[in-house]
Formats: C-alpha cells, structure tokens, sequence
C-alpha cells in the first residue's frame, strides 16, 4: 500500500503542525489574547492569568475547557474575544507548503482544537487555504476537541458522511498529522496512521512516522510503503 494514493484521507492538526516551532510566536500572540480573557473572567493579574491558562490547559486539556467547567464560559464568547485582531499574529506565506499540499493525492482536512476562525486567517496568510477540502473545527466538534473519543468519533462520521471510505478495516487510510502525543495516542487506539511533527519529541513507538517539520512531509511520500 502505498502512502500517496487518492484513498488516504489525511487530517492535519493546525497549531504547530501546519505552521512549525519555529513560528511558535504565532500561537504565543493568540496565548496572550487567552491570558487576558483568563485575567478578565477570573479578576487576576495578567501574571496569575498566564499560570491559570497553563493550569487549565495542564487539567483539562484546553484552557477553554477549565473556564467551561470552573466559570461556565460560554466557548462563543472565549472566541469572540481571543480571535479579535489584536496583537494577533499569522504564519508567513509557505510557498514550499503550497507544493507539498498539492502533491497529495488524497483528500485533506484541518482537524484543528479552535474555532476555524483563527485556522481560517492562518491559512489564508499561508496562502494555503484552497488546498485543503474542509476545515473540522471545535464548534463542529460540539466544543470536545482531541483527545475526546467524541471528537474521533465526529470525524469519522463527518468522513462517512462525505462519501470517503471509513469501514474498520480501512481506519489506517486515515492519517492523522500533529504535534501533541496525546491527540495521536487517540487516533492509533482506533486504527488511523499517525505520523508525529515535531523538532525534539521523542518517537513513541506505537507513532507509525516522525518528522521533525511539515515539509519534511514529501520525503515520507516519495518512499512510504505501508
Ligand atoms: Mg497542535
């Protein structure tokens, strides 16, 4: 089996993983807009904020998720508020990923823990946003994000629904790309492929690939059998 054929089915995390740590700037301007929602929700500074919002993150998984189950933050207002342009900043324009993302056969999406708002802005600056076949956000995924059995379980159908293949035995045409083991971990219990994209984390070894950046994509699809 080959890995660039038009049955795979490839999701693609977006933070970290459409654009790489070396633009860990960009989700640092969106993690500020989060710290100062933390500091006005919860009436701290924006010091004790910023350790609220790692804490949330660390416990529940989002720092969305905390405020939910702690102040009953309403996740359209979370949004509203932190994809407001302010001191935002967006990747820069990836011509080389455009090339990469066209050559794959296959269907693509964006499976991403946000509102596709900020992935939708993302991209656009990327200017790769036409490459892709749909963006599968948080609020499509009812606000449960990865690692939620839930989130996995609305995707698949999502894939059904679009008329792609998804019986159990062809589960491993479904590639997940992102940086976070925990979001991996998930698909592979259910049988995707995961490949990991991450300069320094350690490959577990149930991760099928590693690649240390995006690009490092084409390499894996000019020789991957599977
Ligand atoms: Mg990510």
């Amino acid at each position: 089996m080959i890995l660039n054929d038009k049955s795979k089915i490839w999701l693609f995390d977006y933070d970290l993983t459409l654009y790489g740590e070396e633009e860990r700037h960009v989700l640092d301007s969106l993690d500020h807009r989060i710290s100062i929602f933390v500091k006005n929700t919860v009436g701290v500074s924006l010091e004790k904020a910023s350790e609220i919002r790692k804490q949330y993150w660390a416990d529940y998984g989002t720092t969305l998720a905390g405020l939910h189950a702690e102040y009953q933050v309403d996740p359209n207002d979370f949004f509203d508020f932190i994809h407001l342009n302010e001191g935002l900043i967006f990747p820069k324009k990836a011509p080389q990923k455009r090339i990469l993302l066209e050559s794959i056969k296959g269907k693509k999406f964006v499976f991403t823990n946000a509102r596709r708002d900020w992935s939708d802005a993302g991209l656009s600056s990327m200017d790769i946003a036409d490459c892709f076949d749909g963006i599968v956000d948080l609020k499509f995924l009812d606000w449960q994000g990865k690692p939620s059995v839930y989130a996995y379980d609305k995707m698949e159908s999502f894939i059904q629904k679009a008329g792609l293949k998804n019986t159990d035995d062809s589960r491993a045409q479904i590639i997940l790309l992102e940086d976070s083991i925990p979001n991996l971990r998930a698909a592979h219990e259910r049988g995707w492929t995961t490949i990991l994209v991450h300069p320094t984390q350690q490959k577990p070894d149930w991760v099928d690939f590693h690649l240390d950046h995006l690009l490092s994509l084409e390499f894996l699809l000019e020789d991957t059998h599977v």
